[in-house]
């Protein structure tokens, strides 16, 4: 049986907060990843939440990675807002660009977020779910290490290249959706081996090139995309757009970077926004907002079926009053990686 320990969420965001500061992060850096990590235990969403704390202090063996990094935010007349991490961590890194990202896309209509140079090994969708709060449509976009094998090939090259969009609902949170373009997220293997369970079938192959449902083999091996080449062409998007669009890394150089296996992705974010008053023809979004809660309705009058979102916003609900719970060797992994110099 796996013994855990109940934390509320003020003592989730305290322990990560505290392990990060105790291994030298500025309390910026500290409190931004904190909030991401909180904020995906709070969703019910554990391979971004705690889990990661120590995959943080990891990527400080990487040379070039600064836990006390200052973003640097880039404004012009341009609508595309930059943030260069300086090799420090995504959270701040968005929450810097942001503010000029939504004042830039109420002005123009749309308007794009690259953020450089940065560890990302934090979920998107709190980046999507925060500008549709602010009434926008929203995509973000991270590529990662090479972990993925091409729709044929058995080679990792892309990384599992999430997607995330969300569109503002009127009177509750937004629909946001996020997904990896792999078949399934690289910390939910790792999950699987820390619990000591077979992965599904479909997930990854295998060195060799075969299919695969032990966890280790999979780690070693290569992850599969979903859906097949449908999923790798949204992988090479994303490549393309966090990568080459902005400036940044691709997956495999970002591997090639690693010289210590940390597994941290180094590389780009790139976000959309988009203020939907400047693209309904006779600005009436509130109509255009109803028409989709009627869809949403449609959808869900269906047996079987739910929003994407849904899950998380349940979650929501039940560990604001309950907390969460964490496998106590997480917790003492925790603990101890804070205190190790
Ligand atoms: P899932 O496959 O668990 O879920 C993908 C999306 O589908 C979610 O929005 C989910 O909503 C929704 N969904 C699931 N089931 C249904 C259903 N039956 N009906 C409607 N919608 C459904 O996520 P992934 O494993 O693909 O990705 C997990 C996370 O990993 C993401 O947050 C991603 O950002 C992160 N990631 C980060 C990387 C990085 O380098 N930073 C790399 C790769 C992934 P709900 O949440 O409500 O279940």
């Amino acid at each position: 049986m796996t013994h855990t320990i109940s934390l509320t969420l003020e003592e989730t965001f305290a322990l990560a907060q505290s392990s990060l500061e105790e291994r030298g992060f500025s309390t910026s850096q500290a409190e931004a990843i904190a909030e991401s990590v909180t904020i995906a235990e709070r969703d019910g969403c554990s391979s971004h939440g705690l889990f990661r704390i120590p995959f943080y202090l990891n990527a400080l063996k990487n040379p070039g990675c600064d836990p006390k990094a200052e973003p640097e935010l880039t404004v012009s007349d341009s609508s595309v807002v930059h943030v260069d991490a300086r090799g420090g961590f995504c959270p701040l890194a968005v929450k810097k660009g942001v503010p000029e990202l939504v004042q830039k896309a109420n002005s123009q209509g749309i308007a794009a977020l690259a953020v450089h140079n940065c560890y990302n090994i934090a979920a998107l969708w709190p980046d999507v779910e925060a500008l549709a709060e602010n009434g926008l449509v929203a995509f973000a976009f991270t590529a990662a290490n090479a972990f993925v094998a091409p729709a044929g090939g058995i080679k990792p090259i892309y990384g599992t290249n999430p997607m995330a969009f969300a569109w503002p609902r009127p009177g509750q949170p937004p629909l946001v959706f996020d997904q990896a373009s792999s078949a399934s997220a690289r910390g939910e293997i790792q999950l699987h081996l820390r619990d000591g369970k077979n992965i599904p079938e479909g997930w990854a192959i295998d060195s060799e090139g075969t299919p695969t449902t032990d966890p280790e083999a999979a780690l070693a091996g290569a992850q599969l995309t979903f859906g097949g080449y449908k999923g790798a062409a949204i992988a090479l998007m994303i490549e393309l757009l966090a990568g080459a669009l902005i400036g940044d890394l691709f997956s495999y150089e970002s591997s090639e970077r690693d010289a210590h296996r940390v597994g941290a992705p180094f590389g780009g974010e790139f976000l959309l926004a988009i203020d939907p008053s400047h693209c309904v023809p006779d600005g009436n979004i509130k109509a255009q907002q109803a028409r989709a809660e009627l869809l949403f309705e449609k959808i869900l009058e269906q047996e079987g079926t739910r929003l994407p979102g849904a899950r998380r916003q349940a979650a929501r609900m039940e560990t604001k009053v309950n907390g969460i719970s964490i496998p106590e060797t997480l917790h003492s992994a925790i603990l101890q990686a804070g205190r190790t110099t």
